[in-house]
């Protein structure tokens, strides 16, 4: 993701950090509800009436061990150490952008991958962008995550980890996190249970305890995964469909996803979802200069988008190394969103770049080397 406010040209340096945490474990406790976390304290011969606090500890205070959970009986914190890890992701390195708004995390995941986090502030608001694999399928040619491939789809465990560990971070400032968008690495509705599995731990009132409409999932456009938010009922968070492109061929071109889940069929299941959640989708563009971007282009994504609920998210490019298309201009984007809301009565927001020094941007996710 990317936002950068200028403080003065500061600059913080990479700071290098290693966690330990337990190899091989039995059992990672972010991967459970907090009704499975009480099933667990049972099946250890625990009393269930301590879930509420270790789960407290877990996500208010992002206790690293059962060790610091201190108001729950040592004997339970012994029998949960035997069974359980709190699957912390150790810090591989930790950059901040010059402005100091952006903060990224190459996190360590047990296996050697690793993934990335990005933390970002601005305009009183503390985000985090999570990601959701390693690596992702889906191959768009302008996007980082996308040209490194796909490994393997994260455990919950590992989702729920990365706000916990942005919460970590700011409670030092006395600050809670309060939103998060599910745009990091990765295809979200690919990893489909796990993610809805780590939106229900986020938004557990006693947890993290982020509302739904804080947390936004961005989707490269899994029609399945569509169609299936529409059927079962999920919390209300907010969907983010990548569009880019108006026409299946020069869609297909730049989206290979598209060859398999067609415009057509796309825009068919966004209707379905609008209709039976009542919610408006955010539909994404990446603006490239000559190739998406003209008042032409505009006008075929009004046409498109009909009278659909709709707000449209124009990101301008970010540099990655696989692409070498440049992002539009502010004056054409502004052009752009003149003709969606004149012509189509279609809100619109240009996404402010930052943490584009750290590659920290939309799109700029990527784990080149393994630790
Ligand atoms: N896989 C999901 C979410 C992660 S990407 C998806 O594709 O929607 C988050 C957003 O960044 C998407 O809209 C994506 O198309 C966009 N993006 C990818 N690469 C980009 C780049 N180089 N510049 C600007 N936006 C980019
Ligand atoms: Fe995957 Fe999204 Fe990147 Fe496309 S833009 S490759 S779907 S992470």
């Amino acid at each position: 993701m990317l936002y950068d406010l200028c403080l003065g040209g500061v600059s913080y340096p990479a700071l290098h950090l290693a966690l330990i945490i337990v190899p091989d474990a039995p059992l990672n406790i972010y991967d459970l509800t907090r009704s499975e976390l009480s099933d667990l304290l049972v099946s250890i011969g625990v009393n269930p009436a301590h879930t509420a606090r270790v789960w407290r500890y877990l996500y208010w205070e992002c206790a690293e061990t059962f060790a610091a959970m201190e108001e729950v009986p040592a004997r339970a914190r012994q029998a949960l150490a035997s069974r359980a890890t709190i699957g912390v992701l150790p810090t591989a390195i930790e950059t901040d952008s010059g402005d100091g708004f952006t903060r990224k995390y190459l996190l360590g995941l047990t296996d050697n991958e690793r993934i990335e986090t990005v933390l970002m502030r601005f305009t009183g608001r503390v985000t985090a962008c999570v990601s959701s694999q390693v690596g992702c399928a889906m191959g768009c040619v302008f996007c980082a995550t996308g040209q490194m491939g796909y490994t393997r789809h994260l455990t919950v465990g590992e989702i729920v980890a990365q706000p916990v560990h942005v919460q970590r971070a700011l409670r030092a400032e006395n600050r809670r996190l309060r939103n998060i968008v599910l745009m990091g690495m990765g295809e979200p509705l690919h990893n489909f249970d796990a993610v809805m599995k780590a939106i229900d731990i986020f938004t557990d009132g006693t947890g993290l305890g982020l509302a739904a409409d804080r947390i936004t999932l961005s989707t490269v456009g899994v029609v399945p995964g569509i169609l299936r938010l529409a059927r079962e009922q999920r919390k209300p968070f907010h969907l983010a469909v990548s569009l880019h492109a108006a026409t299946q061929a020069e869609r297909a071109a730049i989206v290979p996803a598209a060859r398999k889940w067609q415009l057509d069929e796309l825009m068919a299941a966004c209707r379905t979802y609008s209709e039976t959640t009542g919610r408006r989708i955010f539909y994404e563009w990446t603006l490239i200069e000559g190739k998406n971007d003209s008042p032409e282009h505009a006008r075929a994504v009004g046409r498109l988008l009909g009278d659909l609920p709709a707000q449209v998210n124009l990101i301008p490019l970010n540099p990655t190394q696989g692409y070498d298309g440049t992002p539009t201009r502010s004056e054409a984007a502004r052009k752009f969103q003149d003709v969606l809301i004149h012509e189509f009565g279609i809100p619109s927001t240009v996404r402010q770049r930052r943490g584009i020094d750290i590659a920290a941007g939309c799109g700029q996710l990527a784990v080149a080397e393994k630790s």
